[in-house]
């Protein structure tokens, strides 16, 4: 049976659901995960504390996952605590949860595209209308446009995301300061996800700096990216504690597993070896970059983990398949002309140039 002779939502009809490829390969650089797993200690301390939280497996987990929120705030710094920490599922959990307060039937978000997908598909799902908003050719976001969308649709939450996935490029603080200025006139909430923060370079500053004077504010972390955790599905936020008070109005009970608490806590105990990749991911991608304009291809600026880039003819999906006939698994998101790459280890990353370069010669 086709699932829409089921009586779905009318509203659910147009969409088609979130399907990055998971094809089995030996180069995957289209999720932009770390290309480094945990590292041993890690690994061993993982399996101890699993074993540990096994024992009361036949108790609910902590509720409010105090003690994670505790470790994410120390983390964080920024003079956060516990009541400004919020975690779940991932980011797109938190995300998620956020449009269950603030968004819903009669209310909208509007993103600045092109952006990350789920922002949009989170909406829709929480039948939030969704206003595109756009970027600037280069993919920055003008502030001045981005006020006067904010005044002319009045939505009720904004999304920025910095960087930016999939074009990698992260947001000057004062258009940050300037959009959440004009949501603050009208009320609406902003969600700055910061996903790939930590791949930054440095000197660009966290949205975190603004949360003690702006109470509508929201920022939203992942241990997916540069934790190297993607598997153990721990996203999580910061905000003035009443935006946490309301979330607690639409979580599930006990949503966070006491296996996910304590991979989580035990990952931050070890976070100066997990973050020790990240300078090894970024020296891959800033290679990506200089190599790619070497070849003479258009190639945006990246404050993240992964390079996107134009292709020679335009035709994104020729390139794609040539590729990944070389088993190199990149990313088309849809943008024509486009292809985005998550920066891999050296040899993985030598994989795709290579590939690429050897397509390259075949498509032209
Ligand atoms: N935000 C952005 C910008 C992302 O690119 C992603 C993952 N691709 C997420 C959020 C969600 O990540 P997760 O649910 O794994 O935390």
């Amino acid at each position: 049976m086709d699932y829409r002779d089921l009586p779905i939502r009318d509203d659910l009809r147009e969409l088609t659901p979130y399907g990055a490829p998971q094809i089995d390969v030996p180069y995957p650089l289209n999720t932009n995960e770390n290309p480094y797993g945990p590292p041993p200690e890690l690994v061993a301390d993982l399996a101890q504390a699993i074993t540990e939280a096994a024992t009361t497996l036949n108790r609910y987990p902590d509720r409010d996952a105090t003690d994670l929120r505790k470790d994410l705030a120390d983390y964080l710094d920024h003079g956060l605590t516990v009541e400004n920490l919020w975690a779940a599922n991932g980011s797109n959990e938190v995300l998620q949860q956020i449009l269950q307060v603030f968004g819903g039937p009669g209310r909208s978000a509007i993103g600045f595209e092109p952006s990350y997908s789920m922002h949009r598909l989170i909406a829709l799902a929480t039948a939030t209308e969704w206003i595109s908003g756009l970027r600037e050719g280069d993919y920055t976001l003008d502030a001045a446009k981005a006020v006067r969308a904010i005044e002319r649709h009045q939505p009720n939450i904004v999304f920025l995301t910095s960087p930016n996935n999939p074009t990698g490029t992260a947001m000057e603080l004062d258009v940050i300061r300037a959009v959440v200025k004009a949501a603050d006139e009208v009320g609406a909430m902003v969600v700055v996800d910061e996903a790939y923060f930590e791949f930054a370079r440095p000197g660009t500053p966290s949205a975190l700096t603004l949360l003690p004077e702006h109470p509508r504010l929201i920022v939203t972390r992942t241990m997916s990216k540069a934790f190297a955790m993607a598997g153990a599905r721990v996203g999580y936020l910061a905000a003035d504690p009443a935006v946490i008070d309301a979330l607690l109005l639409v979580r599930l009970p006990y949503h966070l597993s006491a296996l996910t608490q304590a991979a989580a806590r035990t990952a931050l105990k070890h976070v100066k070896a997990l973050l020790g990749t990240v300078d090894a991911v970024k020296a891959q991608r800033d290679r990506i970059v200089a190599e790619l304009a070497a070849l003479g291809l258009p190639v945006v600026p990246s404050d993240a983990n992964f390079v996107f880039f134009g292709v020679p003819g335009g035709d994104q999906k020729a390139l794609w398949h040539k590729i990944l006939g070389h088993g190199v698994l990149i990313r088309d998101v849809g943008i024509p002309g486009m292809l985005r790459v998550t920066a891999g280890t050296e040899s993985e990353t030598t994989a795709f140039l290579d590939a690429l370069k050897e397509s390259l010669a075949v498509v032209d």
